[in-house]
Protein backbone atom coordinates (compact mmCIF):
# COMPACT_ATOMS: atom_id res chain seq x y z
CA UNK A 1 0.00 0.00 0.00
CA UNK A 2 2.92 2.56 1.17
CA UNK A 3 4.96 1.87 -1.87
CA UNK A 4 2.36 2.09 -4.45
CA UNK A 5 1.34 6.09 -3.05
CA UNK A 6 5.03 6.65 -3.42
CA UNK A 7 5.27 5.15 -6.75
CA UNK A 8 1.84 7.10 -7.59
CA UNK A 9 3.46 10.30 -6.38
CA UNK A 10 6.72 9.72 -8.29
CA UNK A 11 4.90 9.47 -11.67
CA UNK A 12 2.94 12.03 -10.86
CA UNK A 13 6.23 14.25 -10.09
CA UNK A 14 7.38 12.82 -13.32
CA UNK A 15 4.05 14.03 -15.10
CA UNK A 16 4.89 17.80 -13.38
CA UNK A 17 8.52 17.46 -14.78
CA UNK A 18 7.35 16.36 -18.15
CA UNK A 19 5.54 19.46 -18.71
CA UNK A 20 7.71 21.61 -17.41
CA UNK A 21 10.77 20.07 -19.80
CA UNK A 22 9.36 18.42 -22.73
CA UNK A 23 12.53 17.64 -23.65
CA UNK A 24 12.51 14.52 -21.17
CA UNK A 25 13.42 11.31 -22.29
CA UNK A 26 10.58 9.08 -22.95
CA UNK A 27 11.71 6.16 -21.51
CA UNK A 28 13.61 6.90 -18.36
CA UNK A 29 12.31 10.65 -17.48
CA UNK A 30 15.66 11.76 -15.94
CA UNK A 31 18.04 12.36 -19.12
CA UNK A 32 17.48 15.11 -22.17
CA UNK A 33 16.36 13.44 -25.15
CA UNK A 34 19.12 12.75 -27.81
CA UNK A 35 18.79 15.27 -31.51
CA UNK A 36 15.63 14.09 -33.10
CA UNK A 37 14.53 11.21 -31.00
CA UNK A 38 12.34 10.91 -28.47
CA UNK A 39 14.76 9.00 -25.93
CA UNK A 40 17.80 9.78 -24.54
CA UNK A 41 21.23 8.31 -25.59
CA UNK A 42 21.36 6.08 -23.29
CA UNK A 43 17.79 4.21 -23.66
CA UNK A 44 18.42 4.52 -27.17
CA UNK A 45 21.39 2.13 -26.93
CA UNK A 46 19.79 -0.23 -24.13
CA UNK A 47 16.23 -0.90 -25.75
CA UNK A 48 15.13 -4.58 -25.57
CA UNK A 49 15.24 -5.09 -28.76
CA UNK A 50 13.67 -8.57 -30.16
CA UNK A 51 14.78 -10.54 -33.03
CA UNK A 52 11.45 -11.65 -34.20
CA UNK A 53 11.53 -10.12 -37.66
CA UNK A 54 14.25 -12.00 -38.52
CA UNK A 55 13.31 -15.78 -37.04
CA UNK A 56 10.13 -17.40 -38.33
CA UNK A 57 9.95 -19.26 -34.96
CA UNK A 58 9.52 -16.69 -32.21
CA UNK A 59 7.43 -16.13 -29.01
CA UNK A 60 4.37 -14.70 -30.66
CA UNK A 61 4.68 -17.20 -32.87
CA UNK A 62 4.82 -19.70 -30.49
CA UNK A 63 1.88 -18.15 -28.27
CA UNK A 64 -0.52 -18.69 -31.32
CA UNK A 65 1.02 -21.61 -32.79
CA UNK A 66 -1.93 -24.23 -33.26
CA UNK A 67 -4.56 -21.43 -31.75
CA UNK A 68 -4.83 -18.89 -34.83
CA UNK A 69 -3.28 -19.34 -38.52
CA UNK A 70 -0.42 -16.71 -38.91
CA UNK A 71 1.84 -15.98 -41.78
CA UNK A 72 4.44 -14.41 -39.44
CA UNK A 73 3.90 -12.37 -35.74
CA UNK A 74 6.92 -10.56 -34.27
CA UNK A 75 7.18 -7.84 -31.28
CA UNK A 76 9.51 -4.76 -31.55
CA UNK A 77 10.48 -4.97 -27.76
CA UNK A 78 10.49 -7.27 -24.76
CA UNK A 79 8.52 -6.31 -22.06
CA UNK A 80 9.57 -6.74 -18.63
CA UNK A 81 8.07 -5.68 -14.82
CA UNK A 82 9.44 -2.77 -13.70
CA UNK A 83 11.72 -2.13 -16.86
CA UNK A 84 11.87 0.73 -19.34
CA UNK A 85 9.61 -0.67 -21.67
CA UNK A 86 6.71 -1.07 -19.27
CA UNK A 87 7.75 2.59 -18.34
CA UNK A 88 6.91 3.64 -21.95
CA UNK A 89 3.50 1.85 -22.35
CA UNK A 90 2.43 3.57 -18.86
CA UNK A 91 3.29 6.85 -20.52
CA UNK A 92 2.07 5.98 -23.47
CA UNK A 93 -1.62 3.68 -22.07
CA UNK A 94 -2.40 6.54 -18.53
CA UNK A 95 -0.31 9.40 -19.63
CA UNK A 96 -1.38 10.49 -22.66
CA UNK A 97 2.01 10.77 -23.77
CA UNK A 98 1.14 9.85 -27.70
CA UNK A 99 4.29 10.25 -29.09
CA UNK A 100 5.80 7.12 -27.52
CA UNK A 101 3.04 5.21 -29.34
CA UNK A 102 4.46 7.16 -32.71
CA UNK A 103 8.09 6.20 -32.11
CA UNK A 104 7.75 2.80 -31.74
CA UNK A 105 5.61 2.98 -34.69
CA UNK A 106 7.80 4.72 -37.17
CA UNK A 107 10.87 1.72 -35.50
CA UNK A 108 9.22 -1.29 -36.12
CA UNK A 109 7.53 0.34 -39.77
CA UNK A 110 11.56 0.24 -40.15
CA UNK A 111 12.71 -2.94 -39.03
CA UNK A 112 9.01 -4.21 -40.95
CA UNK A 113 10.51 -2.90 -44.46
CA UNK A 114 14.05 -4.87 -43.44
CA UNK A 115 12.35 -7.86 -43.00
CA UNK A 116 11.67 -11.12 -45.37
CA UNK A 117 8.97 -12.75 -43.00
CA UNK A 118 6.18 -10.07 -43.41
CA UNK A 119 3.60 -10.12 -46.63
CA UNK A 120 3.37 -5.74 -47.07
CA UNK A 121 -0.27 -6.12 -45.87
CA UNK A 122 -3.63 -4.17 -47.72
CA UNK A 123 -4.66 -3.00 -44.47
CA UNK A 124 -3.54 -2.20 -40.55
CA UNK A 125 -5.99 -3.18 -38.19
CA UNK A 126 -5.47 -2.10 -34.00
CA UNK A 127 -6.86 -4.64 -31.67
CA UNK A 128 -9.93 -2.09 -30.38
CA UNK A 129 -10.30 -0.68 -27.05
CA UNK A 130 -14.03 0.45 -25.85
CA UNK A 131 -15.28 3.80 -26.50
CA UNK A 132 -15.74 4.52 -22.96
CA UNK A 133 -11.35 3.65 -22.36
CA UNK A 134 -10.87 5.63 -26.05
CA UNK A 135 -12.24 8.61 -24.14
CA UNK A 136 -10.54 8.32 -21.10
CA UNK A 137 -7.00 7.43 -22.79
CA UNK A 138 -7.93 10.08 -26.11
CA UNK A 139 -7.36 7.14 -28.09
CA UNK A 140 -6.33 3.93 -29.09
CA UNK A 141 -2.99 3.48 -28.21
CA UNK A 142 -2.78 0.40 -30.22
CA UNK A 143 -4.23 2.84 -33.46
CA UNK A 144 -1.62 5.08 -32.48
CA UNK A 145 1.13 2.44 -33.52
CA UNK A 146 -0.76 1.10 -36.34
CA UNK A 147 -0.61 4.50 -37.83
CA UNK A 148 2.97 5.62 -37.34
CA UNK A 149 3.84 2.16 -38.57
CA UNK A 150 1.46 2.47 -41.90
CA UNK A 151 3.28 6.07 -42.93
CA UNK A 152 6.45 3.99 -42.77
CA UNK A 153 5.20 1.03 -44.72
CA UNK A 154 2.60 3.25 -46.83
CA UNK A 155 0.07 1.20 -45.49
CA UNK A 156 -3.01 2.55 -44.20
CA UNK A 157 -4.76 1.93 -40.55
CA UNK A 158 -8.19 1.60 -39.96
CA UNK A 159 -9.52 0.96 -36.33
CA UNK A 160 -13.33 1.16 -37.62
CA UNK A 161 -13.31 -2.30 -39.05
CA UNK A 162 -13.00 -4.34 -35.68
CA UNK A 163 -14.56 -2.80 -32.59
CA UNK A 164 -15.04 -3.59 -29.23
CA UNK A 165 -18.56 -2.71 -28.47
CA UNK A 166 -19.03 -4.36 -25.05
CA UNK A 167 -16.44 -3.93 -21.87
CA UNK A 168 -14.91 -7.73 -21.72
CA UNK A 169 -17.10 -9.42 -18.71
CA UNK A 170 -15.40 -11.14 -15.99
CA UNK A 171 -12.63 -13.77 -16.95
CA UNK A 172 -12.84 -15.26 -13.22
CA UNK A 173 -13.12 -18.92 -13.25
CA UNK A 174 -13.21 -19.20 -16.96
CA UNK A 175 -11.31 -21.45 -18.62
CA UNK A 176 -8.92 -20.55 -21.43
CA UNK A 177 -11.44 -21.43 -24.16
CA UNK A 178 -14.09 -19.38 -22.42
CA UNK A 179 -11.74 -16.76 -22.16
CA UNK A 180 -11.24 -16.26 -25.64
CA UNK A 181 -14.61 -16.72 -26.38
CA UNK A 182 -15.68 -14.20 -24.06
CA UNK A 183 -13.21 -11.64 -25.34
CA UNK A 184 -14.23 -12.72 -28.88
CA UNK A 185 -17.96 -11.86 -27.81
CA UNK A 186 -17.16 -8.21 -27.11
CA UNK A 187 -15.56 -7.60 -30.51
CA UNK A 188 -17.24 -7.28 -33.96
CA UNK A 189 -16.33 -6.61 -37.64
CA UNK A 190 -18.08 -3.33 -39.05
CA UNK A 191 -16.46 -3.90 -42.44
CA UNK A 192 -16.21 -7.29 -43.59
CA UNK A 193 -15.71 -6.27 -47.43
CA UNK A 194 -12.29 -4.76 -45.56
CA UNK A 195 -11.14 -8.38 -44.77
CA UNK A 196 -12.36 -10.81 -47.24
CA UNK A 197 -9.27 -11.41 -49.58
CA UNK A 198 -7.10 -9.32 -48.04
CA UNK A 199 -3.39 -9.39 -46.38
CA UNK A 200 -4.02 -8.14 -42.94
CA UNK A 201 -1.60 -7.08 -40.49
CA UNK A 202 -2.94 -6.71 -36.74
CA UNK A 203 -1.42 -4.50 -34.17
CA UNK A 204 -1.46 -4.56 -30.61
CA UNK A 205 0.56 -3.15 -27.74
CA UNK A 206 1.48 -6.06 -25.39
CA UNK A 207 1.36 -9.70 -26.10
CA UNK A 208 0.98 -11.81 -22.75
CA UNK A 209 -0.87 -15.00 -22.64
CA UNK A 210 -1.55 -14.12 -26.58
CA UNK A 211 -5.78 -14.50 -25.47
CA UNK A 212 -6.63 -11.02 -27.25
CA UNK A 213 -5.11 -11.99 -30.46
CA UNK A 214 -6.20 -15.25 -30.78
CA UNK A 215 -9.89 -14.00 -30.14
CA UNK A 216 -9.17 -11.22 -32.91
CA UNK A 217 -7.47 -13.79 -35.49
CA UNK A 218 -11.15 -15.71 -34.85
CA UNK A 219 -13.03 -13.06 -35.90
CA UNK A 220 -10.84 -12.14 -38.24
CA UNK A 221 -11.22 -15.66 -40.41
CA UNK A 222 -14.50 -15.79 -40.01
CA UNK A 223 -14.37 -13.01 -42.62
CA UNK A 224 -11.82 -15.03 -45.30
CA UNK A 225 -8.63 -12.83 -45.09
CA UNK A 226 -5.92 -14.02 -47.63
CA UNK A 227 -3.43 -13.76 -44.94
CA UNK A 228 -3.06 -12.41 -40.88
CA UNK A 229 0.14 -11.25 -39.95
CA UNK A 230 0.62 -9.89 -36.41
CA UNK A 231 2.92 -7.01 -34.98
CA UNK A 232 3.09 -5.81 -31.10
CA UNK A 233 5.00 -2.94 -29.67
CA UNK A 234 6.21 -5.58 -26.97
CA UNK A 235 6.32 -9.25 -25.92
CA UNK A 236 6.25 -9.80 -22.37
CA UNK A 237 8.83 -12.23 -20.87
CA UNK A 238 7.46 -15.90 -19.94
ZN1 LIG B 1 16.27 7.84 -21.29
Amino acid sequence: MKSTAIKNITSTWKDILHTIFPNICLACQKLPKARDAQFCVECLHQMPYTDHFFIPVNEVVIHLKGRAKIHHGAALLRFREGGIVQQMLHQLKYRHKREVGEVLGDIAGNRFLESSLFILPDVIIPVPIHAKKKLVRRYNQCTVFGEALGKVIGVRCDETILVKHTQTASQTGKSRSERIQNVANSFSINKPQEISGRHILLVDDVVTTGATLEACCMILENHNPKSISILTMAAAES
